[in-house]
């Protein structure tokens, strides 16, 4: 076991610049960190949508939330609108919020069938008050009651905020492109990196945030990949900045098209869009047409195309090397999850850092945690494509009829047969999340809870 003093991130992105300002932070003093970034490389420049986490992650590192979001030029987020998912015209919010109350004899969902039932016929998001303020475009920051909400934000100026945020905490940067990695002999674990330049850079243990090629963890550790394409065929994305129109809307757009989806990401100065879609079912033309067909202002720039393989690195730590963000793997943009899992990872990874040295106690319960988180993000995002109607293209018929990973399998038939929802502890989405969805797909369950009978008619 090696005492580890000597941190080197490599990669300067949103992954990079994140992993520098919580480890600059956290452990200040008792490590050095180093963060190299290529400007001749740059970075994959979008992922500007975020969830709720991000306040509490922002709120441990000590990020002024106001200052924040002046420099990166963001907005509020209370949820996504999600447009013609469960059948072309149906739209409806995945809200940050809690839907109705929660009480003894069971979850809101299962008052809610019993009222339906009823003649009741308020939608299930009209219980939430995040779901209301998004639908009627209100925003508030208050405590009684708190609001749940996420940003917007451009990435390029919070990589660049993230970046003096760092430095000031004592992060040295170094520009340069790796052009050579060298392994210890004996144990594999990455010793040296170097650069083009000629200059090299020593570390004890070393974040690899270099995006989808994992230039640490794959190109050099040979970790694997377990590809998750069959269930998330989107490979492909078409990005387009576009002029803003209008006040800000506070949710994220995802409206499905034929061959996939388009994102919308109001910011003060801009909008950010994008077409997701599967290479296997469309092709460019297509997506680039959709994509400007629907811009609601003037396009800024001409549209980037970004490929990607949906699924996760085998192991995110490796020898002495975690990978986080695009190199330890890439699910859909759809729940707007990415950014989120580059903050657990460093939470994990700042509550398990290897201090004393490298255990493999350390090492398989971080992977541990990554592999149960990545899997329960990759079911709730399957979910979208999966609990379906549409069946006007061949991109629809394969993701509504194709096999589901059991756990979602068992997930879906539960809810659909008795309302119920049974999570881990650890899950992030919870069944405010599960039953917004499954609901906003059509999928509504066709028995409730018995004990909800004994509440009086009346009452609903
Ligand atoms: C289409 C799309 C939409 C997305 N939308 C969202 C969203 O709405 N919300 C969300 O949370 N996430 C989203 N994401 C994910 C999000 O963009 C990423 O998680 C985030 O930007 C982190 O990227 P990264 O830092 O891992 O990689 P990158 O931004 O690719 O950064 C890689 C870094 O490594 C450096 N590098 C690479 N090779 C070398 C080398 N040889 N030497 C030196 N440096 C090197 C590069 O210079 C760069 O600095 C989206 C992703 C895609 C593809």
């Amino acid at each position: 076991m090696q005492v580890v003093k000597d941190v080197v991130i490599v990669g300067g992105g949103t992954a990079g610049w994140l992993a520098a300002a919580a480890i600059g932070k956290i452990y200040q003093g008792k490590l050095n960190v180093t963060l190299l970034e290529s400007d001749a490389i740059g970075t994959v420049g979008v992922g500007e949508a975020t969830i709720p986490t991000m306040m509490a992650f922002h709120k441990l590192i000590g990020i002024p939330e106001a200052e924040m979001m002046r420099e990166t030029h963001a907005t509020f987020k209370l949820g996504i609108n999600f447009k013609n998912w469960g059948e072309i015209g149906e739209d409806y919010i995945h809200s940050f919020g809690q839907v109705g109350r929660i009480f003894w004899a069971g979850e809101f969902q299962h008052f809610w069938a019993r009222a339906k039932k009823l003649g009741v016929n308020a939608p299930y998001g009209a219980y939430c008050l995040e779901h209301e303020a998004a639908r009627t475009g209100k925003f508030a920051i208050c405590e009684n009651p708190i609001l749940n909400y996420a940003f917007h934000f451009d990435a390029g100026l919070y990589a660049k905020y993230l970046r003096s945020f760092s430095e000031a905490l004592g992060v040295v940067r170094q520009e340069g492109k790796v052009a050579r990695v060298e392994q210890d002999a004996d144990s594999g674990y990455v010793k040296r990196l170097h650069l083009e330049s000629g200059v090299s850079i020593e570390g004890d243990f070393f974040i690899d945030c270099t995006g989808f090629r994992g230039l640490l963890i794959e190109e050099t550790l040979n970790t694997g990949y377990e590809n998750w394409q069959h269930w998330l065929p989107c490979d492909s994305a078409l990005a387009v900045q576009s002029a803003k129109t209008g006040p800000a809307t506070a949710y994220t757009s995802a409206t499905a098209h034929e061959f996939g989806w388009q994102w919308r990401i109001p910011l003060q100065n801009r909008t950010g869009n994008g077409v997701v879609y599967s290479s296997q079912f469309a092709g460019r033309d297509w997506a680039e047409k959709t994509l400007i067909s629907n811009l609601d202002g003037e396009k800024l720039f001409e549209p980037r195309l970004i490929q990607f393989k949906t699924g996760r690195r085998k192991l995110s730590w490796n020898k002495n090397c975690v990978a986080l963000g695009l190199s330890s793997g890439f699910l859909e943009p759809l729940e707007s999850t990415s950014i989120h899992m580059v903050t657990s990872g460093l939470i994990r990874l700042l509550r398990l850092f290897p201090l004393r040295g490298i255990q493999s106690v350390l090492v398989d319960e971080f992977n541990r945690q990554s592999r149960e988180e990545a899997e329960s993000i990759r079911d709730f995002i399957i979910l979208h494509y999966h609990a379906t109607r549409r069946n006007d293209t061949e991109f629809w018929n394969y993701v509504r009829t194709m096999p589901v990973p059991d756990t979602l399998r068992h997930r879906i038939d539960m809810f659909t047969e008795s309302g119920m929802m049974f999570l881990g502890g650890d899950e992030l989405f919870r069944t405010n999340g599960w039953t917004q969805v499954l609901i906003g797909q059509g999928v509504v369950p066709k028995h409730y809870q018995p004990i909800v009978d004994n509440m009086a008619d009346g009452e609903f």
